[in-house]
């Protein structure tokens, strides 16, 4: 049998293993993102502008960026009850804490006056949730709307399934809580609805997921009728995703949409414009931003190494590669297709500008991109930002030879690497002699 320590040690390397991967899929997935152009995200105000304007029922509100506004809204909407709900994009917001001190990013009240000190406690402070980073994320807008009493939450979400090649939509009786809970404990209790999508949906498919929703009498055909309504809407402005937890029934019997996510497909763009204009980066990192204006595309991570990539399946590659090799990626920066000098000497500018990097990787596939112009752009931006950390570069492709030359003679303390693993190595190496 084998020894205690022994059992301990193999349990030690399995529980290192198992911390690991999940963060390599994190990884992974956010350098997915990489490929998108740009990430667009609405609040839930905004999904219930869009909403209400297509016939979905939602409250009356009005949005408030102030305590005082917050207040005034609360006067004006003259209701039995108000809701006060915190404005950030993660969900789970009624369970959430301010370092205010507050619990919970969703307050019922009756005295307008309650609703402005609340506000008071939640703009200008983080809410943390259990889908946002631990210090939360700063909540700049408060939505102030006339509540309404609920009988009944359900769930409900329309999304564009790659499993289905089309829209589904997906619904569950048991709303009001974690999805994926209720998937776990209850799948019995999941509904689907697949729509094909040149037909358009169904009066009956409508009607049954009404009913497994549990709306019963006259209730079934609102809940059908809102649920059409869901779905023009989902295409009409080019939805990846709506989600409505909870969608819900009032004591008076009307079917509401009490919540909102919109998710949005970034190639439909050139034709959502009104809606692309609304994009809230408030939640950015400024250094996301700023990469954004140069047509480049960052993502933070927590390691030490910046890499500087073209494209995100190399970004993917890159990753594993540096975690392979015992090292950690502080950052990606995805140049993307047509490359301008002037955009590595920016790229360098923001690789530079965070204090967590200690070296450089430069991983580029010149197929469209001209390797030449980024050596150019290296040498450039070495020289002119005084570059303290050590950087290693891998160009393969287009002119490849007349770009090695302009970093050899260039004079420059730049490592070349001959391929992906050997960057990778040399990366690494020059973070852990420090
Ligand atoms: P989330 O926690 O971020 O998903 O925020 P929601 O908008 O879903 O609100 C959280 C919870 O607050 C909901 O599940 C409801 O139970 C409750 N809630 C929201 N609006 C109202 C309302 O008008 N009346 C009542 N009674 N409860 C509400
Ligand atoms: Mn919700």
């Amino acid at each position: 049998m084998a020894s205690p320590v022994a059992i301990a040690a193999q349990a030690g390397k399995l529980l290192r293993e198992q911390a690991l991967r999940p963060r390599l899929l994190a990884v992974r997935s956010q350098a997915g993102h990489l490929t998108s152009r740009r990430w667009l995200n609405l609040q839930e105000y905004q999904s219930k502008k869009l909403m209400s304007e297509h016939g979905v029922r939602v409250q009356r509100f009005f949005v408030a960026n102030t305590a005082t506004e917050a207040l005034e809204a609360a006067k004006r909407l003259n209701a039995k009850e108000i809701v006060l709900k915190a404005q950030i994009l993660a969900g789970g917001r009624g369970k959430g804490v301010f370092n205010s001190g507050l619990k919970g990013g969703v307050h019922l009240t009756k005295d307008p006056k309650v609703v402005g000190q609340l506000a008071q406690q939640m703009i200008g402070y983080n809410l943390a949730t259990k889908q946002t980073p631990k210090e939360g994320v700063k909540v700049n807008k408060v939505m102030v709307a006339e509540a309404l009493d609920i009988a009944r939450e359900t769930y409900l979400a329309i999304l564009m399934d790659r499993s289905h090649n089309g829209p589904v939509i997906v619904g569950s009786p048991q709303g009001g809580v974690d999805i994926e809970e209720v998937a776990a404990s209850n799948p019995e209790l999941i509904f689907k609805e697949q729509i094909d999508i040149f037909e358009g949906i169904k009066d009956s498919q409508a009607q049954r997921m009404a009913e497994n929703l549990g709306f019963l009498g006259p209730l079934k055909n609102q809940a059908a009728d809102q649920i059409k309504k869901l779905y023009h809407l989902f295409l009409k402005i080019d939805a990846t995703q709506v989600e409505v937890n909870p969608f819900g029934e009032t004591s008076e019997g009307q079917v509401v949409c009490f919540d909102a996510k919109i998710n949005f497909d970034d190639n439909a763009e050139f034709r959502q414009k009104d809606i692309f204009a609304m994009d809230d980066k408030s939640e950015n990192e400024p250094i996301e931003n700023e990469a954004a204006r140069y047509d480049l595309k960052y993502i933070g991570l927590d390691g030490n190494i910046a890499c500087f990539v073209n494209g995100a399946g190399l970004a993917m590659a890159t990753c594993d590669i540096i975690f392979l090799n015992g090292g950690k990626p502080a950052n990606f920066l995805d140049l993307g297709g047509g490359v301008k000098e002037s955009q590595v000497y920016q790229a360098f500018k923001l690789l530079t500008s965070d204090p967590k990097v200690e070296a450089i990787l430069v991983n580029i596939f010149g197929g469209i991109v001209n390797c030449a112009i980024i050596a150019n752009g290296i040498t450039k931006a070495c020289r002119e930002l005084e570059l303290k950390v050590p950087l290693v570069v891998r160009l393969e492709g287009t002119n490849v030879q007349e770009a090695q030359k302009i970093l050899r003679s260039s004079g420059l303390p730049i490592m070349s690497a001959v391929d992906l693993e050997d960057a990778a190595k040399k990366a690494v190496a020059s973070v852990a002699k420090k």
